[in-house]
């Protein structure tokens, strides 16, 4: 081993779009910050990667609403190159009996209205009051969660008011309100959505949210609260929309890494960390692969909980217990992704056309109905995948055309479910090509021309994203959503409040509050949990 010359306040393990946020916060604060990152490139979920020779596109992460307009204003994202879009319609999805529904754009009314007059009418109801609910939860994202923690009043006290401020929160919330938030946490997206509407087609629009990163059927408990963690973002000041960034969602990472550059942060690529340096029960560093010590006060890391505990510590050093709750976090998404290069736009059998439409902007959900996804996921849960699997399909070269050749388009396939680990032990590896053709096959029976027009492809199975980008699993979020797994209990009870175990190691990554997205809410709150301990004394700055 051998000790880098530039000792800092601040090591960062992990440049995702947190750890970066993290970072220029830290550096804001006056803190000397080292981000040490594995691959060649930052951004971690929220990369744009060429993936076809002229083809580029957000190859994990592709659609922007979750983050943080607070975020964005702080690192003067705008200033360094971050321009988002709307989509001009949010959801097309085609139907069973060869209709379609468009939602957004202000058609959903109308639209809805062609199967059902009833849903039409309770659509703005359910509206205000979904909102009503995500404004409290938008409060609560850029907070810390109290924190559960044993020992004296001293130690109780600043969580007793931290829960108390929360109750606050709440309060705004009327009681009817307060038992429709209640719902949300403890039942599923499916029986939720049946509550409101009677027409499948919306409720696969809106159920979809449930399952999104999910591996779960939208009837599973605790759906209904991933549908709300989907709604809670906004794009240029409009509510639950969803856009595009220019050049990607790499566009996103790249504006923050210049930010935090421009507040004096090292940033290192293709610099994996191997451990976490441990002294006297108190983290003090980083250990790179190739052996090199980067000392400092905080350690932070950007990682999913699971590697951070189980591969960049010593055996022994963490607590027992502890150490064997972590191998019980939950994650895996059932997640499947696919880049597409496509010389042609869909010609969908449902609203004809190759053309560029509206329709083409927006998340086209191949799922008609609740029923289907939840069929998606008994299959996945007992053959590894369905035959009729559910796909998310994003064209985003027709609001951008920095992605592709002129003519020429990308498009992004979120597909789900597939198991995260196949059933029989196999490997992803043995069926990648099998389940991507089946995607394609999907996309074929609604818009016959797009097999033909695939030129190109990029295939990520759940174990292609856990080796490319550390998503455990292929969990996206970087751990279920599940309620044992949220708020205070993120990533465990007694460290929800973005520190670990040992004196001198945090968290800052998706698997702490508010959970995955690129929303940059855990790197801030992370930051300013960090400051707040070299203010009290607890961190000693870098000589
Ligand atoms: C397929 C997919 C689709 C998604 N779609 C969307 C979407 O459309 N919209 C949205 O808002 N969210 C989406 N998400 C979720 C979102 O991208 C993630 O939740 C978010 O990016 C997590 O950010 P993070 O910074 O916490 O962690 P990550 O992005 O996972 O970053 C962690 C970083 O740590 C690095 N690292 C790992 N191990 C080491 C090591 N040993 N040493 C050094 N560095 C290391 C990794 O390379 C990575 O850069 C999607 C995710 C995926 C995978």
């Amino acid at each position: 081993m051998n000790d880098s010359s530039r000792p800092c306040d601040a090591v960062i393990i992990g440049g995702g779009h947190n750890g970066l946020v993290c970072a220029a916060y830290l550096a804001a604060g006056g803190l000397k910050v080292t981000v040490l990152e594995r691959r060649g490139v930052v951004g971690g979920a929220a990369v744009t990667e060429e993936f076809h020779p002229g083809f580029r596109n957000s190859v994990a992460s592709y659609t922007v609403s979750l983050l943080n307009p607070k975020v964005i204003r702080d690192l003067e994202l705008p200033r360094h190159g971050l321009r988002v879009v709307e989509r001009v319609v949010s959801n097309f999805l085609p139907t069973e009996d060869g209709r379609y529904l468009k939602t957004g754009g202000g058609l959903t009314r109308p639209e809805v209205a062609r199967f059902s007059e009833k849903d039409a009418g309770a659509l703005e109801a359910y509206g205000e009051r979904l909102d009503a609910i995500a404004d409290v939860l938008r409060d609560l994202v850029l907070e810390t969660p109290p924190n559960v923690v044993q020992g004296d009043w001293r130690t109780a006290l600043p969580e007793l008011l931290r829960a108390s401020r929360l109750g606050g929160r709440l309060r705004k919330l009327d009681m009817s309100l307060r038992r429709e938030l209640l719902s949300l946490f403890a039942t599923s997206a499916g029986d939720y959505l049946d509550g409101w509407f009677e027409s499948d087609p919306i409720k696969a629009v809106y159920g979809f949210d449930g399952i999104v990163g999910n591996y779960a059927s939208p009837y599973t408990p605790g759906s209904a609260y991933v549908l709300l963690h989907h709604v809670f973002g906004e794009v240029n000041g409009k509510k639950g929309a969803w856009g595009h960034a220019i050049g990607g969602m790499g566009a996103i990472t790249q504006a923050m890494a210049k930010s935090a550059a421009a507040r004096g942060v090292q940033i290192r690529l293709s610099t994996p960390v191997q451990q976490v340096l441990v002294e006297g029960g108190r983290a003090i560093g980083a250990v790179t692969q190739s052996g090199e010590v980067i000392r400092a006060s905080a350690v932070i890391s950007n990682l999913n909980p699971k590697l951070l505990y189980l591969d960049l510590f010593e055996a022994g050093v963490l607590p027992a217990d502890f150490r064997a709750r972590i191998a019980q976090y939950r994650c895996g998404s059932g997640t499947f992704r696919m880049n597409v290069a496509l010389a042609e736009l869909p010609d969908f059998t449902c609203l004809p056309g190759k053309a560029r439409g509206d329709h083409h902007t927006a998340g086209i959900i191949l799922a008609p109905t609740l029923r289907y996804m939840e069929q998606a996921y008994f299959d996945a849960r007992t053959s590894g995948w369905s035959k009729r699997p559910i796909v998310e399909m994003l064209i985003p070269s027709t609001l951008d055309d920095s992605l592709s050749p002129e003519g020429q388009h990308v498009a992004s396939l979120f597909c789900q479910h597939v198991a995260p680990q196949l059933p029989n032990g196999e490997s992803w590896d043995v069926h990648r090509e099998k389940v991507a053709d089946l995607m394609i096959e999907t996309v074929s029976q609604h818009a016959p021309n797009f097999k033909g027009a695939v030129l190109g492809r990029q295939i990520l199975s759940p174990l292609d994203l856990e080796r490319t980008f550390g998503l455990v699993g292929g969990d996206i979020m970087h751990g279920a959503l599940q309620l044992d797994q949220m708020f205070s209990a993120r990533p465990m009870l007694g460290h929800g409040n973005y520190r670990g175990p040992l004196a001198g190691l945090y968290m800052c990554g998706a698997g702490t509050h508010p959970g995955g997205g690129v929303t940059g809410a855990p790197g801030h709150n992370a930051a300013r949990e960090i400051l707040a301990d070299f203010r009290r004394g607890r961190l000693k700055r870098a000589a």
